[in-house]
């Protein structure tokens, strides 16, 4: 698209007629090119300041995943081997003892489950989700509880809850299978994660973790393994910018190995349906080998200056305020905007403005709830913090204007 038709195209032609400043036209203008494919079909991609959420299609790989995509989409390879060999080369790019591709966070979850009630018994693998006989509880800190944990049941356990310290130690027994955490939820509950870790360990029970969007920082990626957790999950295509359908589980050897038996192409084994094509494994490591690269101080200051810009954006008008803030622990570690004004005297809803966000040109996302507006930075372009900046300008000078 050339620098007129661009112009003439309706998303960018509103922006800069309504004033958009020239010199952010440029970067206006690699901000809407991208979506053509999605246009055609009548989808209509969009400016994503809400997060990394599957729902939104977790992040954008970068150049080098979908390069390595295209290549590994060539040629045919056996999949196990080539698990393997990837496996092997992530394990040691992250310094932990094993690792496996996944098809995402949740299948993690799953394949964490398998490992830890069959083992390697190949008799226990084929008969799961049937646990007769079997270890068939899975420990778990009830305000851990979430809709991922469903990944878990598929395999067949009780998800059994406690509260403190005492009722973990209480509940494990010859039936449990496995300790079930999930960091973000760690604030809310009162177990600690070194207590949990340490009554698997004393029990001699494995310990999994989900932190499937526990990114940034870069670093969890192997400290949370050598805390002591057995196993540890992550989401391929949120922080680490992997393709969309892949995942990482992480940790000892002899369960990434059960973990691996359960897992396709193996036919009769509850990971099958969890498949992951040669396309999306080369695409997560060279993700994973970028991630762990960038400097991510950068990143930050990065980020930071999106939510300024923004910020900037919204000053002088009537009860709007707006603060950039990293979240604490239980959220994630990036720079954050939030807005917040005056409903009744600005005669605009949090929810209203947000929907008039997504239905205006270009749609742009964003969290909206009863504390205000909130917007992330991880997931936009260079460029797209001035359209966001202005769009949000607009609505706003407009509700004061009629206030
Ligand atoms: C996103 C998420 C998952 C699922 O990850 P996918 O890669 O979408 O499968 C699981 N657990 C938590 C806590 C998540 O945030």
């Amino acid at each position: 698209m050339n620098r007129r038709t661009f112009l003439s195209s309706g998303a960018v032609a509103s922006v800069t007629a309504a004033g958009l400043r020239p010199r952010y036209i440029r970067a206006a203008q690699l901000a809407s090119q991208h979506g053509e494919i999605y246009k055609k079909l009548g989808v209509r991609p969009f400016i994503n300041a809400a997060g990394t959420y599957t729902i939104l299609t977790g992040s954008i790989m970068p150049e080098a995943a979908r390069r390595a995509m295209v290549e590994a989409s060539r040629s045919f390879v056996r999949l196990e081997d080539l698990q393997k060999a990837v496996g092997e080369r992530i394990a040691k790019l992250l310094g932990v003892e094993s690792a496996m591709i996944t098809s995402g966070g949740a299948g993690s979850i799953l394949l964490a489950t398998a490992a830890c009630v069959t083992g390697t018994d190949p008799e226990k693998i084929r008969r799961i989700p049937n646990l007769d006989g079997m270890k068939d509880e899975v420990i778990v800190p009830r305000e851990h509880r979430n809709g991922f944990d469903h990944a878990a049941r598929t395999v067949g356990v009780k998800l059994v809850e406690v509260e403190t310290s005492d009722d973990l130690h209480r509940a494990i027994g010859p039936k449990t299978a496995m300790l079930y955490f999930t960091n973000i939820f760690e604030p809310k509950g009162k177990i600690k994660r070194a207590e949990f870790v340490a009554a698997g360990k004393q029990a001699g029970i494995p310990v999994f973790n989900d932190a499937a969007a526990e990114l940034p920082p870069a670093s969890n990626l192997s400290s949370i393994v050598r805390e002591g957790f057995d196993l540890v999950g992550f989401s391929g295509g949120k922080g680490i910018r992997g393709p969309q359908s892949s995942g990482l589980l992480l940790g000892r050897k002899d369960l990434i190995q059960a973990a691996l038996l359960n897992n396709n192409p193996n036919e009769d084994a509850i990971g099958r349906p969890c498949k992951v094509g040669k396309e999306e494994m080369m695409g997560l490591l060279a993700a994973l080998e970028e991630y762990v690269r960038r400097d991510q101080e950068a990143d930050m200051r990065l980020w930071r200056g999106f939510m300024e810009s923004v910020a900037k954006d919204l000053r002088g008008i009537s009860t709007v305020t707006t603060e950039v803030y990293v979240p604490g622990p239980g959220a994630h570690p990036i720079p954050y905007l939030r807005v917040q004004w005056d409903e009744n005297r600005l005669n605009l809803k949090y929810g209203d403005c947000a929907k008039q966000l997504r239905d205006g040109d270009p749609s742009i996302e964003i969290n909206a709830g009863e504390q205000g507006l909130n917007l992330a930075s991880y997931n936009l372009y260079a460029g797209e913090e001035r359209i966001v900046g202005f769009r949000l300008r607009g609505l706003l000078r407009q509700a004061a204007k009629g206030a």
